[in-house]
């Protein structure tokens, strides 16, 4: 397993994270959920709204993959301020510019650990009546709900720990990286 040591960043300088996910491996499971959202809304054009800033790999490149005509739009929330724990709070910074009235709308996120993220934009989606409304996260962090939440596509399960890389920051930084890395378990924030 290939490693990288953190540097240049105060008190997380020097963590070993692990490359959980290669640039392979995630591109091959996008294109699997591509075809199967593919397959299951053809016919349809559906909304993908990414949910920003953590998303905006996956959403370009299950975009990329499908083979169905599909429109593109953002919202961004904010849950965590800075480091890696949840303020359980969720804000919304931007919302969508688009009508998602009678629309059918596929929510994409980086990751959904407590799922309080999803459940505010759930909520925030369907007060304007979608014909239909489903969730596509590229990670699942199962152990980590904190209420009863199904997203309908989901990339990988993975364990507690924190990930970064393909999307995924950590104070802003890491997002660029092509693989997901994640932090040790036992890390201290
Ligand atoms: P939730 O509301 O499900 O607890 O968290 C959703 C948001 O928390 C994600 O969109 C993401 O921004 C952030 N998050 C949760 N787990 C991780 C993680 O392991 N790494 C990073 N970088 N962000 C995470």
């Amino acid at each position: 397993m290939r490693t990288r040591t953190v540097d240049n960043m105060g008190k997380y300088t020097g963590q070993i994270l692990e490359e959980i996910y290669t640039p392979e491996e995630i591109e091959a499971r996008v294109i699997e959920l591509a075809k199967q959202i593919s397959d299951e809304y053809a016919g349809k054009v559906p909304i993908l709204i990414g949910v920003l800033n953590g998303s905006v790999f996956f959403l370009s490149d299950l975009a990329k993959h499908l083979d169905i005509d599909c429109e593109m739009d953002f919202i961004k929330v904010s849950s965590y301020h800075s480091g890696t724990q949840s303020s359980g709070t969720v804000r919304l910074l931007k919302d969508i510019s688009c009508i998602v009235t009678d629309r059918d709308v596929i929510i994409v996120e980086d990751i959904i650990d407590t799922g309080l993220t999803a459940r505010f934009l759930k909520h925030r989606i369907l007060e304007n009546e979608p014909s239909s409304l489903a969730f596509a996260s590229l990670l699942l962090k199962p152990e980590c709900l904190k209420l009863e939440f199904k997203a309908e596509y989901v990339g990988f399960e993975v364990a507690d720990r924190f990930l970064v890389g393909y999307g995924l920051d950590l104070d802003q930084k890491f997002r660029n990286l092509p693989s997901i890395w994640a932090f040790p378990a036992d890390m201290n924030v």
